[in-house]
């Protein structure tokens, strides 16, 4: 898991699929330890999909929240610091910035470069 960027709807998710995964995990080791009392294939059986469905919760908060990170990351960024085109040095509006494929793109206003955004300001 990257920890390192956790904004508000994106922390609440991860949250409750941490939560829910713990909990599947926890039932799981309980089914597992109850199968050697009785009922083992029923228990077993019951014991390996909570053991799945936790892994798949796991998945799918490690996987999903990523590309959201990474948009709330450049839009909170870059109202907080002006964009200056690498063409003109013209200030860049942050309303012009475009993400594609996870990359923060701008283009300048004034001469129509399209430069890539740099997430760490260099002033
Ligand atoms: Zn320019």
């Amino acid at each position: 898991m990257q920890a390192h960027v956790t904004p508000i709807p994106v922390k609440i998710v991860t949250l409750f699929g941490a939560i829910a995964v713990a909990v599947l995990f926890f039932f799981a080791v309980v089914f597992a330890l109850a199968a050697s009392v009785q009922e083992p294939l029923t228990r077993l059986a019951a014991s390996g999909l909570l053991f799945v469905m936790g892994i798949a919760i796991a998945y799918y908060i490690t996987r999903k929240p990523k590309t959201v990170i990474q948009r709330l990351e450049v839009s909170g960024q870059m109202k907080a610091a002006s964009i200056k085109c690498p063409n003109c040095g013209a200030s860049v509006d942050a309303n012009q910035i475009k993400i594609v494929s996870g990359v923060p793109y701008a283009t300048c206003p004034y001469c129509g470069t399209t430069f890539e955004v740099t997430e760490e300001p260099k002033w």
